[in-house]
């Protein structure tokens, strides 16, 4: 008889058996939400050139000193500089150079004064350039300019290895001209259902059938968590149909299998026979409730785990098992349950001493958690999954814990309230 693992130990077993692929390379403009595999350092400055903040004039701020409303100095405007403008003149002694915002400075300038500070309020480069510009207020050397390399000096770290790509992280490497980094690849995770009840949304409900619902929940689960989802379909409850879904994965082949029922002990619970005869089966019983039959192990070298085939432990052993593999094979930080402290409205009780997962509704009442059971809590019962915003916690040995008194509770992301 195979031991019962610990939750705990069940998560570190699957973890330190699904290997991590090599790093590769990912274009910068699909590498939003990938994780870094190296440092990032700059190949050149930012920004690239110095160049106005303002549209103005472009001056040499020394010549600017004596301005001021009532006596004004006036320049000749000798240069138009647009945004874009890539061969900038030297500006002459004397003179003024009309610029708009982003565009270089021209040699010799070494400030702008801001078009509001002028007598040419109105001009822009649609107008004709003026020839003079008056300006009423002096302008200090660098004002309303952004010099080169001001942001991001060249051969300086600016994104480092573990880095979960950010949308302005994809914006600064855009902006440094970089054009493929090195990033932990997306995991492909095949699934598929078993039973010979299963039925697909789209075929009639008959006697004795259901609509295969595991397929989904877990897709969503795997596809939020970042895998790639490879549907593989349905198998019957028989060895061959197993077999046959199983082969399908070794096409691709994933980086793990998750399949969802037929791991108990019932007489056509195939899974776990199928996998014991054509790999190996490391596990399959985890000390916990709802879902204890949790099976792990290699069909042929594929990493495999067989979640129960009730939707409410299927989805608790792919947030417990598969989202920590997932998440390590996408090079995230470990997987961290939300728990929260809340007082219990009504006892929970686990007479076997089973680690328990209960579904529950916290809510805020007066600054402390008050936690209360959702529904009918049969491990099949989807509607009080639906309902419930945290699974309420009974640790392993622990045989009940009574109303009144504090219970964690894993906090998940809806519920209704
Ligand atoms: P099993 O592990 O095959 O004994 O299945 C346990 C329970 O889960 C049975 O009531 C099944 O009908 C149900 N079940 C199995 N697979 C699915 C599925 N894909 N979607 C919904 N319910 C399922
Ligand atoms: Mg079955």
């Amino acid at each position: 008889m195979p031991e019962l693992l610990s939750v705990l130990e069940a998560q570190q077993k699957i973890l330190s058996a699904v290997p991590k692929r090599e790093p590769e390379s990912c274009s910068v403009e699909a590498a939003y939400g990938r994780v870094l595999t190296q440092n990032i350092h700059s190949p050149l400055e930012l920004p690239p050139f110095t160049n106005s903040s303002m549209d103005g004039f472009a001056v040499r701020s020394e010549e600017t000193h004596n301005a001021s409303a009532a006596s004004p100095v006036r320049l000749p405007v000798k240069l138009d500089i647009p945004a874009g403008f890539s061969k900038t003149e030297p500006l002459l002694v004397g003179t003024a150079a009309r610029i708009l915002t982003g565009a270089p400075l021209p040699p010799g300038a070494d400030a702008v004064v801001q078009l509001e500070n002028t007598d040419q309020q109105g001009s822009s480069q649609t107008t004709s350039l003026p020839e003079t510009v008056s300006i009423f207020v002096p302008v200090k050397k660098g004002e309303n300019t952004r010099f080169a390399g001001e942001d991001v000096k060249s051969g300086q770290l600016v994104l480092k290895s573990g880095r979960i790509l950010q949308p302005q992280d994809i914006g600064l490497l855009i902006s440094l001209g970089v054009r493929q980094v090195s990033v932990w690849p997306i995991p492909p995770i095949a699934l598929f259902s078993s039973g010979d009840e299963l039925l697909t949304p789209d075929q009639p409900l008959t006697p004795g059938k259901i609509y295969d619902s595991n397929g989904f929940v877990l897709a969503g689960i795997l596809k939020k968590a970042g895998a790639e989802v490879i549907q593989l379909g349905t198998a019957r409850d028989n060895p061959q149909s197993v077999v046959e879904i199983l082969d399908k994965a070794l096409l691709y082949p994933p980086d793990l299998i998750i399949s969802s029922a037929g791991v108990s002990v019932g007489v056509f619970d195939y899974v776990r026979q199928v996998i014991e005869e054509n790999g190996s089966l490391s596990f399959w019983r985890v000390n916990m409730r709802p879902g204890k039959p949790i099976a792990f192990g290699y069909y042929k070298n594929i990493p495999f785990i067989g979640l129960p085939g009730n939707p409410v432990s299927a989805y608790i052993g792919s947030l417990l098992f598969a989202l920590p593999v997932i998440r390590s094979l996408l090079g995230l930080p470990p997987f961290q349950q939300k728990l929260v402290k809340a007082i219990l409205t009504e006892a929970l009780e686990s007479p076997d001493g089973r680690e328990s997962f209960y579904r529950g509704n916290i809510k805020l009442v007066d600054g402390t958690y008050q936690a209360s059971l959702t529904g009918h809590q049969g491990s099949g019962n989807l509607f009080s999954l639906v309902q419930a915003n945290a699974l309420l916690i009974v640790p392993a040995g622990v045989k009940v814990i009574p109303a009144g008194e504090e219970v964690s509770a894993w906090a998940l992301e809806a519920g209704l309230d």
